[in-house]
């Protein structure tokens, strides 16, 4: 499709919010142009601009009143639905709201982000069909690991601020389970965080990708860990595929990573191999390091799946399963051989496409 059939504007000063907003209406309507606003300006711009089909729009703006700005909308655009889109939905704000002629309104919770969708499906009609829409559990994981973040903050914001106000009341042992408390909660969040980052390695963007250029750019990233084992990373010749790059560094970085950090005793020896035949490239990520069970050799690449504590070895285990899902949304797998105590061999196939 190259013109979007609806045209939206979404005002709200929250960045993540927004986001969200745009990434989950991106998912479920294809056909939908998203202009966002994040100030005023910006907001009367847009509307002196623009030809749009619906504004969504948050009531709580640092600069502003939601239902203000629905009054604005309906003066300059009798016609135009607003949907109220709110943090603060209270039994007074929806009458008002009414009154002053709103056409949706919609809690700002996990269910809100995932009922703004079928919302503009009723007031501008159902979406065009999409080529490869996004799968309900993606939606569903992207609207909670959201929602989630704000009460682990406030549970490591206070337990933070307990352990400064009353450290000489807790004692030892309070101050043990308190320390146990603030781990907690931090490690839960960045696991939203790769929560998040698992769901968003759906979408994509396709250009030629020059594999050498990734790899470096990877290893790159690496060197502090490089550095600190006395790592020595090599490669072959790499093809240029057709692929999102920021995702294939991704790929490479979370591979190559856990190939040095996963070491044996011998300092990390790691190899990318590129090869293959049969329409399909086979790269490759060998290691010397300490291996994976046949029992494993599975599971690792299931979200949160790791063989080792955090405490042990760092780290949250979403890295194997965000490759995985960023080679499958390329139309390729990504698996491993390996032998414990012998080191790994993660192999990755992508399709060769038809640019030579
Ligand atoms: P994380 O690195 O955060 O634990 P991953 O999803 O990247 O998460 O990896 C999952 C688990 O797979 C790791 O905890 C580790 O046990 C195992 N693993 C991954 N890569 C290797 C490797 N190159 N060698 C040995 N074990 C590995």
């Amino acid at each position: 499709m190259t013109t979007a059939a609806h045209r939206i504007l979404l005002v709200d000063d929250d960045p993540d919010d927004r986001a969200l907003a745009v990434t989950l209406l991106r998912a479920r309507r294809p056909d939908l142009e998203i202009s966002e606003a994040a100030d005023g300006v910006t907001f009367a711009g847009h509307l002196a601009r623009g030809a749009f089909d619906l504004v969504v729009t948050e009531h709580r703006l640092a600069w502003g009143d939601g239902l203000r700005l629905l009054t604005t909308v309906k003066d300059l655009h009798p016609g135009l639905p607003v949907v109220l889109f709110t943090t603060d939905p209270d039994a007074d704000l929806a009458s008002r709201a009414v009154r002053a002629g709103i056409d949706g309104f919609l809690a700002k919770t996990s269910r809100g982000f995932l009922e703004l969708a079928d919302l503009v499906g009723e007031l501008l009609g159902p979406a065009e069909p999409a080529e490869s829409p996004a799968s309900p559990a993606e939606d569903v994981v992207r609207a909670l690991s959201h929602d989630l973040q704000e009460p682990v903050q406030l549970v490591s914001r206070y337990a933070r601020l307990l352990g400064e106000r009353y450290r000489d009341r807790l004692g030892e042992d309070g101050e043990r389970h308190l320390g146990h408390l603030v781990r907690s909660a931090e490690r839960v969040q960045s696991m939203l965080d790769d929560l998040l980052e698992v769901a968003r390695a759906g979408a994509r963007s396709r250009q030629r990708v020059d594999l050498d250029s990734v790899v470096d750019e990877a290893v790159e990233t690496l060197y502090g860990a490089i550095e600190e084992t006395g790592a020595r990373i090599t490669r072959d010749p790499l093809p240029t595929v057709e692929a999102d790059r920021s995702q294939m560094v991704r790929l490479f970085q979370n591979l190559i990573g856990n190939a040095i950090k996963f070491h044996g005793d011998e300092p990390p020896e790691v190899h990318v191999g590129g090869g293959g035949g049969d329409g399909r490239w086979e790269l490759t990520v060998r290691d010397n390091g300490i291996g994976i069970s046949e029992a494993d050799r599975e599971r690792i690449f299931e979200v949160f799946e790791r063989l080792h504590t955090a405490e042990e070895i760092p780290g949250t285990g979403v890295g194997l399963a965000i490759c995985r899902r960023i080679a499958e949304g390329h139309g390729g797998t990504l698996a491993v051989d390996s032998q414990p105590g012998g080191g790994s061999i993660f192999t990755l196939t992508l399709p060769r496409g038809e640019t030579p």
